[in-house]
């Protein structure tokens, strides 16, 4: 059976970092917004050693959002990479990456690093963006999937939503073909849940019958993979996509 473990690049030999601190604010995460810390140049040896130790096939590494640094934390997401697969040539790795505030270069130093997935979600709908992720654009994000893809053939591009935060049917039809038109490869769709009453309130709970709507349509307008369900989140049977 593949393995799936979700690693935060941890500041210390915690795998679950719990003070990770984003330099954003979206409106339905609870991270916490404590100001960014210095880059731990021990992170990506001690992330590899917890692969091994883990007998991990399949890992999928993210980080907050780091609008502080030049590169948005790219060499380091590449140095991650580098080390967790010194320990396994074989091991399979998605990256779940920021927007790199539409950095080329920070995209392509990440893509270099030949991650087998690249992973940057969506979130939502074009028009929620102000209220749900304000520091974001669509087209941004939409336009790092192109990028990755063209920068490297050979990895898998990836994306995520959340629905029942107010976007309509229509308006999730349209994302999905803008995302195909993209070609990315493999998408996920959940339930958004709200994390504590600091976040954007639940507009809608979409029934389950709707999810797998999504998820033929997804298949019929070319996905490689579609996971969706309430319960579906953006690492959901991750490593489905490989045969282990
Ligand atoms: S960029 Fe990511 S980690 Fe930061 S607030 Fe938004 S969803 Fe949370």
């Amino acid at each position: 059976m593949p393995q799936y473990r979700r690693m935060f690049l941890a500041k210390d030999d915690d795998i679950y970092d719990t003070r990770a601190s984003c330099t954003r604010n979206c409106a339905f995460c609870a991270v916490a917004h404590n100001g960014p810390t210095p880059l731990d140049d021990g992170e990506p040896r001690r992330v590899a050693e917890a692969a091994e130790k883990l007998k991990l096939n399949y890992v999928v590494i993210t980080s907050v959002t780091r609008d502080d640094l030049p590169d948005g934390g790219a060499e380091h997401f590449a140095r991650t990479i580098n080390a967790v697969r010194s320990k396994d040539p074989e091991i399979k790795i998605e990256v779940l990456v920021p927007d790199f505030k539409g950095n080329a270069d920070a995209l392509r130093t990440v893509a270099d690093a030949s991650p087998d997935v690249i992973n940057h979600n969506l979130e939502t709908i074009k028009r929620l963006y102000p209220d749900i992720r304000p520091q974001a654009d669509y087209k941004r994000s939409l336009n790092l999937l192109k990028e990755a893809k063209n920068q490297n053939t050979r990895l898998y591009t990836k994306s995520g939503i959340m629905l029942g935060l107010g976007e309509t049917k229509d308006e999730v039809i349209s994302l999905m073909n803008d995302l195909r038109d993209v070609n990315c490869d493999i998408l996920t769709i959940g339930q958004y849940i709200r994390p504590s009453k600091d976040q954007a309130l639940v507009v809608e709970y979409i029934e389950p019958g709707v999810f797998s709507e999504y998820e033929d349509l997804g298949k019929s307008i070319g996905f490689k993979r579609v996971f969706s369900g309430p319960f579906v989140r953006s690492s959901y049977k991750a490593g489905e996509i490989y045969e282990f």
